[in-house]
């Protein structure tokens, strides 16, 4: 249950290491802002080389301690309170994320939230109910082996998050590593720290053995990111962020071979096909676009029309992004901020190349006049462009804004070359009624997810993560369990 009026959160936000919280021991903070009004609401304590390698300690002690001794059954059981705490205190997580990101409640309640106690509970079942891998070997004196593999903890991970779903990126990171039976040291967004050190308290409150979950607040190179990255003792990295984040952070993993798994950046493509249902089109795209401000790595940047239907999609998807209100708080249309004064020029940049490439501005384009406490905000409007080349740097880089180019196409041949056309491969969307060429087109789109005549739409037993730029490795379901864990083979001859 949620409610829709927030209530203080707290200005002061901590480290958590050891089951303890803690301030940073060089005595250094950071201001958190709301986005909403761009003014300062929360300071940060960071973390200094010394915490975090304390952190890291403190997980590794854990694996030794009653948290490594435990039954799956008992690590499952513990998972599954941390769910349900979570779910009690919805309305304390509601208020931590929106006062950290400035995103409209209803998308917090429907999304974040519940999504970060269903992290818990679905990795807790894919535990729970994992089958084994056995064969039986002829041997060469006439008789058997058993061969059967044991799964593993892999020890030590450090999970890395960005700021546009904290909670939901981090449990998803933060479920399944837990249910392997690893021990986890966590730094947030400098951005968004509040729920990954507000989750201390669940995990206290359930009884999770000290040390299993620690949180080192603090930026990227020169700080809490990169000691943890640096930290002998870390024995494998998951990072969801942006892709020259993730190279940097894969030269440290080389250092004692560590092993990555990483959610990066996208360009993603929409493909609408002349016969598609073009209301679902629309409905579909104009979230995919502008959800979250644009700040989805899932969301749609380039979306290709066939020619047809071209003027008819663009009149219609202009009216659906001129229905958002940035900075109408409450509104069941308000668009949120941005995250930062900093992401918002580098939007507005886009915004200002955008017009210097050649596009005609359908909506927005701009900063929207916001009156009353959010006049500080960082909003930017919704906005829409046609007449980019497909190579303009618009229609190349990510932006990570409410934004997307609008370019036409002639044939399937054609469209499937320019939406594969691109260094990122995380996802794509493919709209038409005719069934084969769904199933054709979405084969061949070079991305680790499809959808069709939809979006968003997750599962998440499924694989999920990117191509190319966009990623290494896949996590959801039993895929997690491929980094989770180090799969070990006993051979019992009989
Ligand atoms: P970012 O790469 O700037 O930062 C992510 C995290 O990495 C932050 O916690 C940051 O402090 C840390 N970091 C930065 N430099 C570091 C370093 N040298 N060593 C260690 N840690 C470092 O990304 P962001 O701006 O927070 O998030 C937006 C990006 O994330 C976009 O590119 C978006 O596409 C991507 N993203 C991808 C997915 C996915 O599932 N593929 C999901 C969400 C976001």
């Amino acid at each position: 249950m949620t409610t829709n009026s927030p209530r203080p959160v707290a200005d002061t936000i901590l480290n958590f290491i050891g089951g303890s919280y803690r301030k940073g021991s060089q005595g250094k903070t950071f201001d958190n802002v709301n986005p909403a009004t761009g003014q300062t609401i929360g300071t940060v304590h960071e973390a200094s080389e010394a915490d975090v390698a304390d952190a890291v300690a403190a997980a590794e002690a854990a694996l030794d301690g009653p948290w490594g001794k435990m039954t799956t059954a008992e690590r499952v059981k513990l998972i599954v309170a941390v769910a349900a705490e979570i779910e009690r205190r919805a309305d304390d997580f509601l208020d931590a994320e929106v006062a950290d990101t400035g995103k409209p409640r209803h998308v917090a309640s429907h999304i974040d939230i519940p999504r970060g106690a269903a992290n818990f509970r679905m990795f807790a079942d894919v535990i729970a109910t994992m089958p084994g891998e056995s064969f039986t070997t002829p041997t060469p004196d006439g008789g058997q082996a058993i061969n059967y593999a044991v799964r593993k903890p892999k020890g030590v991970i450090a999970v890395i998050c960005p700021w546009n779903f904290p909670l939901l990126l981090m449990t998803w990171k933060v479920g399944p590593a837990l249910a392997c039976g690893n021990t986890v040291v966590i730094k947030p967004s400098e951005e968004t720290p509040r729920t990954a050190a507000l989750l201390g308290e669940v995990m206290n409150a359930v009884g999770m053995p000290e040390g299993v979950y620690n949180v080192v607040h603090g930026f990227g190179g020169g700080s809490a990111g990169e000691f943890l990255t640096s930290n002998k003792d870390v024995d494998a990295i998951t990072f969801t962020g942006e892709t020259g984040t993730g190279q940097a952070i894969m030269q440290k993993a080389a250092v004692g071979v560590r092993d990555v798994s990483f959610e990066l950046g996208g360009k993603n493509a929409a493909i609408v096909f002349a016969d598609a249902d073009l209301d679902k089109a629309i409905e579909g795209l104009s979230r995919s676009v502008f959800l979250n401000t644009g700040q989805v790595c899932l969301g749609t940047e380039r979306v290709y029309v066939e020619r047809p239907i071209f003027d008819e999609f663009v009149q219609r998807m202009a009216l659906a992004a001129q229905t958002f209100k940035p900075g109408v708080i409450g509104d069941p249309t308000y668009l949120g901020p941005l995250i930062s004064a900093e992401h918002r020029d580098k939007v507005l940049g886009y915004y200002a190349k955008a017009v210097e490439e050649g596009a005609t501005v359908v909506a927005g384009g701009g900063v929207p006049k916001v009156d009353g406490d959010q006049a500080g905000g960082f909003y930017v409007e919704p906005t829409l462009w046609t007449g980019l080349a497909h190579d303009s740097t618009v229609m190349r880089e990510e932006i990570f804004g409410p934004c997307c180019g609008v370019i036409p196409f002639d044939s399937e041949d054609e469209v499937i070359a320019l939406a594969n056309d691109t260094d990122y491969g995380l996802c794509a969307t493919v709209w038409t009624e005719n069934l084969s060429r769904a199933h054709r087109v979405a084969a061949a789109m070079q991305v680790g997810v499809c959808w069709v005549n939809c979006w968003f739409l997750r599962d998440l037993r499924t694989a999920f993560g990117g191509s190319g730029h966009s990623g290494i490795g896949r996590e959801g379901g039993v895929h997690s369990l491929e980094f989770y864990t180090e799969t070990a083979n006993i051979c019992v001859k009989l």
